[in-house]
């Protein structure tokens, strides 16, 4: 169901920034991610497809509408990004995917581009919104990332909200947990506490996780009409990680990274992105080659990661210009600039 912006600002839980000063001017602009993976319209069912787009547009709007109205960058994209965090579809926050021993270890960062300032936050705990968490340690911290039991506790000196791990359950990522285990030869772990009674799950919907979701992680990038850049990614992870595992989400330069004229989101197999730093990389191809947008990611994601063997994408904005490339067959995405109509895609063949 599409909410109406308001609600969907209650909902995000920040109010929405008076208009920042110089904030009249410019054209703002807006792309975000739903992570990516094998998406094929034959594995989609109707519903669940309708479910996605939806999804995608509330969060399109909710930044949409902030930006129009001169919100700065970084509250827009912790606003969309808390929005996703609750959507139960994506892996962060609500949604998350478990770890083997059946916890969930949510990874987030943000950086704005003016002054390469980040955050960001790994292995965390209980924490409802770990967008908020990297934005706190960078607002709030003489550090850059934070992980694990001190993050937890940053979190609790900031006031930012705790839950239980069981709000986080979701019986679809718990089913595609088991089956993951299960196949490595592990055992099964406990059902957490607090957990609802376990439901059946479509047969249907385990090979769309294991095919589709193994990705799923929220970015969003935003441009404000100051010219203010920024960029934040949000995860779980992938299924059945183990030994305290981090992806590229949290990691400055792989997953996230805004410098310049350019600001970067990725999703994929983060082993891969790590060792690429695909997120800075595109970025440094822009200014140190002189590449537009589009063929320093297309270098990158196409050329560079396919070679490696990695798989996923990445959504940036480049002087002003929304874009994306991802070398899997879809990736969830949306993308509105000033004065534009919103785009919304999942499929490779789209948008
Ligand atoms: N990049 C994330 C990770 O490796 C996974 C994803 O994008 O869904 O943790």
């Amino acid at each position: 169901m599409i909410r109406t912006i308001s609600a969907l600002l209650a909902a995000s839980g920040l109010s929405l920034a008076s208009t920042q000063a110089g904030a009249e001017e410019r054209p703002w602009a807006l792309v975000l991610h739903g992570g990516a993976g094998v998406i094929e319209r034959a594995d989609m069912d109707a519903d669940t497809e309708a479910a996605y787009r939806a999804a995608l547009s509330d969060a399109l709007a909710l930044g949409a509408a902030m930006l129009e109205s001169g919100a700065p960058a970084i509250d827009a994209v912790e606003a969309v990004i808390r929005i996703m965090e609750d959507e139960a579809l994506f892996n962060a926050g609500r949604g998350a995917v478990f770890t083997s021993d059946g916890r969930i270890e949510h990874d987030a960062s943000i950086m704005r581009a003016s002054d390469r300032q980040a955050g960001a936050a790994a292995g965390v705990r209980g924490v409802r919104h770990l967008i908020s968490l990297a934005r706190a340690v960078m607002d709030e911290s003489p550090h850059v990332m934070l992980q694990g039991a001190g993050a937890e506790s940053f979190a609790d000196e900031q006031g930012l909200e705790r839950v239980e791990e069981s709000y986080f359950f979701t019986e679809r990522r718990w089913a595609a947990m088991e089956r993951q285990v299960q196949s490595l030869g592990l055992p099964v772990p406990p059902r957490p506490e607090g957990a609802p009674e376990p439901e059946p799950v479509r047969e249907g919907s385990l090979l769309e996780d294991a095919r589709s979701h193994r990705f799923g992680t929220v970015g969003v990038v935003a441009l404000d009409r100051t010219g203010e850049l920024v960029a934040g990614t949000s995860t779980g992870g992938t299924t059945a990680k183990r030994w305290g595992r981090v992806g590229d989400s949290p990691v400055i330069g792989a997953g996230t990274y805004a410098g310049g004229a350019c600001g970067v989101s990725a999703t994929g197999t983060g082993e891969y992105f790590i060792r690429l730093s695909v997120a800075a990389r595109i970025c440094a191809r822009i200014d140190l080659a002189g590449e537009d947008g589009q063929t320093a990611a297309d270098a990158v994601i196409q050329d560079e990661l396919t070679a490696m063997g990695g798989d996923g994408g990445v959504v940036m904005i480049h002087d002003g210009t929304p874009l994306w490339s991802f070398n899997t067959s879809g990736m969830y995405r949306a993308s509105q600039i000033a004065g534009g109509e919103p785009v919304v895609a999942i499929f490779d063949d789209e948008g």
